[in-house]
């Protein structure tokens, strides 16, 4: 597997007791480091190119965001911006762009660590700490290289409205999301199935809190899978939150990094069926350390 990561992504700040700090960063720098020392190999990431961005987000938010470069802003309750955001955004944008364009060429499985985060990114609209969506931005780089159909799915414990919206009317780009349910932003109810050509072609699989690491595997296995042996992807796209550990901070689920690696694995073993190994993952949340640290370690132990 290839690693894409960069200690430029501590430069994104955020104000004092926020949830998504740069201490994140320290932890995916210490992952890349290990990495590299047992033979791994960590590329740096190039920035997304505006074209890039544009393919989900509007011209006008891409002009919004971009006049926060230099100063600090409030986006939303959430959401805020440092001097550096706008450009640490684009970078995280462009490393899961080139992650999953390396795993289409190569059929390496590639992870990006990045922050900030994307998956709550509407077109339109910063929310839930993230600036661009960078999943959808990387779905949407491999569909304009020539991809017929990509697959996304989002195990983040919280729903992923950013990209259900990029792709609600879009059949070419499947995406699943599992996540606490109710729960913010309030999205992700299992009615929400897409609409227009994309009906169908959306699939939301609410969990109630408390949900253990049997209950997410029952749902992989039985929902999951099936959905994406049925839809047949040229390649998979992983939003990998690691925000259902039963330590995280924010969510109320009670998952362990055993639990994700054998999400994780099986979402890979479906790759290798399915998309010739075409599999990208990119960080989304996760807000203990030790746990990102421990869930990130079992993550590269399972696609390696
Ligand atoms: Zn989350």
């Amino acid at each position: 597997m290839l690693l894409i990561s960069s200690p430029r992504f501590g430069e994104h700040t955020t104000p004092p007791g926020h949830p998504e700090r740069p201490e994140r960063a320290a932890v995916f720098d210490a992952v890349a480091v290990d990495f590299e020392a047992r033979g791994g190999r960590v590329l740096e990431p190039i920035p997304a190119t505006r074209e890039d961005l544009a393919r989900v987000h509007t011209a006008a938010y891409l002009d919004r965001i971009a006049a926060t470069a230099g100063h600090a802003a409030m986006l939303d309750p959430d959401t805020f911006t440092s001097p550096e955001s706008h450009e640490i955004a684009v970078l995280a944008a462009g490393a899961t762009v080139m992650a999953a364009r390396h795993a289409r060429d190569t059929g390496e499985p590639t992870l990006a660590l990045v922050r900030p985060p994307g998956h709550h990114a509407e077109p339109g609209r910063a929310m839930g700490f993230c600036l661009y969506n960078n999943i959808a931005i990387a779905a949407a780089a491999l569909r304009a290289d020539g991809l017929a159909r990509v697959a996304i799915v989002d195990i983040d414990v919280h729903h992923g409205n950013g990209t259900q919206a990029a792709f609600y009317t879009d059949p070419s780009v499947l995406f699943i999301s599992s996540h606490q349910y109710p729960y913010y932003p309030g999205t992700g109810a299992a009615d929400e199935v897409g609409s227009g050509s994309g009906r169908g072609f959306t699939l939301n699989l609410p969990l109630e809190a408390g949900a253990t690491d049997d209950d997410y595997a029952r749902v992989y296995d039985e929902r999951v899978i099936p959905a994406l042996e049925a839809f047949k992807p040229d390649a998979i796209l992983v939003s990998a939150g690691y925000d259902a550990h039963a330590q995280d901070p924010l969510a109320g689920m009670r998952m362990t990094s055993a639990g994700f690696a054998h999400l994780i694995s099986g979402l890979s073993d479906a790759a290798g069926r399915l998309c010739q190994r075409r599999l990208a993952l990119v960080t989304e949340g996760g807000y203990h350390a030790g746990a990102l640290r421990e869930c990130l370690d079992a993550t590269i132990g399972v696609i390696s």
